[in-house]
């Protein structure tokens, strides 16, 4: 079998592999993304938050995608609000505690992630569309490929592999690191509709999570596109979501048991079906081994409710790329330190965040009228706009300890 020769190959074309590979490409080295798919394919993750912004720009791929935000149905995006029994409360992102962008887009993701994949194209990356990677195996410090597509098997090599395969997760199966998650398995049920929504309130610059009148960790997507469409989810415990009847037929009755979403979408025009996935909070025992790191999804997915996954796939992409830079000019890095910890400290600054809404206790302080400093609420919206890696923010430094402190205050029956 013939076998070519390239200095990073990256399994997965999404917006970690495409940001990795457009920084090293860049950076001079002959870098290979293999990507199973042909796009433009469908994904979920339409949510984006401003602190991606920041990797989007690093890598030089915002220009194109303000240009064409409009002609693809991006919307402008400035906050997130949420909704419970009544309350509504929202964050706008701008006011914040970190310095940075405050604004950016809801995106769909199958436009999204081919313009990124273009751009980065544009910038030296080579993507193979419709080649899956099957196999690897670590010969003589290189890594070897088995690739299949519709119509050939061949092999690569690396001298550093980067694992950007999102849910397809290659490594943790192939190398058996895959861990249990600290979340219990949930399911999310989700569609696109015409929403024809008439509420002159209805703030289409937002994500608006609404929380069921019954549950308090059941909770739904809204997610506004510039086009009069919105992509819509309902997220519960794998018990409380699966049913007998067709998915679309479930995320009807939820949204018909939400107090604040029936009215906003009773001219709503659905789509034919939805789609339901579960399962997809994962992690593994390390992110990093010899000749290979995990990017994004394929390291760690928590939980969408604060919509931070492409944020963290995209932070990863921007800590590693220069680090296997130094790696390939010879120099000995500790990726441990300078990756994997890093990476972890914003990881588990949402992590505390995600347990307190399941709790129901992130909804306490953001619904509470108990007085909270300006200051406080703009270092949760910092966290929120996924400024989650901004030690000074003492929300990040020391999430769980403020946040059980900031929670005491603001314990108060709704
Ligand atoms: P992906 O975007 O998944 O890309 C991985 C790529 O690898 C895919 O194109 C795939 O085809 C390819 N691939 C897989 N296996 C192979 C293989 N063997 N060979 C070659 N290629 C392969 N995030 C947000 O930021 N905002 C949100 O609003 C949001 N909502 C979500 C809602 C739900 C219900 C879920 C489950 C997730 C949500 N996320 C959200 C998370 C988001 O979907 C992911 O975090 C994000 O897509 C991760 O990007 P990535 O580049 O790591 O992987």
């Amino acid at each position: 079998m013939t076998s070519e020769d390239f200095d990073v190959v990256i399994i997965g074309a999404g917006p970690a592999g495409t940001v990795a590979g457009s920084l090293l490409a860049e950076a001079g080295w002959r870098v290979l993304a293999l990507e199973k798919s042909h796009f433009p394919r469908f994904s979920i993750g339409e949510s984006l938050l401003p602190q991606s912004m920041v990797y989007l720009e690093q890598a030089g791929l915002t220009d194109s995608l303000h240009a064409h935000a409009k002609q693809l149905g991006f919307q402008y995006k400035d906050g997130a609000a949420f909704s419970k029994n009544g309350n509504y409360t929202d964050f706008n992102f701008s006011q914040k505690f970190t310095p940075g962008p405050g604004t950016t887009y809801q995106v769909k993701r199958a436009a999204f992630d081919n313009l990124l994949a273009d751009e980065a194209q544009k910038k030296g990356l080579t993507i193979r569309f419709g080649h899956q990677v099957n196999q690897i195996e670590l010969i003589d410090e290189k890594q070897y490929l088995h690739v299949t597509s519709d119509t050939e098997e061949y092999q690569v090599s690396a001298r550093f592999l980067l694992d950007a395969s999102g849910f397809g997760r290659v490594l943790p199966r192939l190398l058996k690191l895959d861990r249990p998650s600290s979340q219990p398995t949930r399911n999310a049920i989700f569609t696109h509709i015409k929403d024809n929504i008439t509420d002159p309130h209805f703030d289409r610059n937002k994500i608006l999570i609404s929380v069921h009148p019954q549950h308090e960790d059941i909770w739904y997507w809204l997610i506004p596109f510039s086009d009069g469409t919105c992509s819509l989810g309902v997220v519960g415990l794998h018990e409380q979501i699966e049913g007998n009847s067709p998915p679309l037929a479930r995320l009807q009755a939820f949204v018909a048991e939400s107090d604040n979403l029936q009215p906003l979408l009773e001219n709503a025009q659905w789509q034919q079906d939805a789609k339901m996935i579960g399962g997809y909070s994962v992690s593994v025992s390390s992110l990093h081994g010899k000749g290979y790191a995990l990017l994004g999804n394929a390291g760690e997915f928590l939980d969408p409710v604060f919509s931070s996954g492409v944020t963290i796939a995209l932070h990863s992409a921007s800590l590693i790329a220069p680090l296997v830079h130094r790696i390939l000019q010879g120099e000995t890095v500790d990726l441990e330190q300078e990756y994997a910890i890093p990476l972890k400290q914003g990881i588990d600054c949402f992590r505390t965040f995600v347990n307190a809404w399941y709790t129901g206790e992130f909804q306490t302080v953001i619904f509470s009228s108990a007085p909270q400093s300006n200051n406080v609420r703009d270092m949760i919206s910092s966290i929120l706009a996924g400024y989650a890696w901004d030690t000074k923010n003492p929300y990040v430094a020391q999430s769980e300890r403020r946040f059980r402190v900031l929670h005491t205050l603001c314990k108060e029956p709704l």
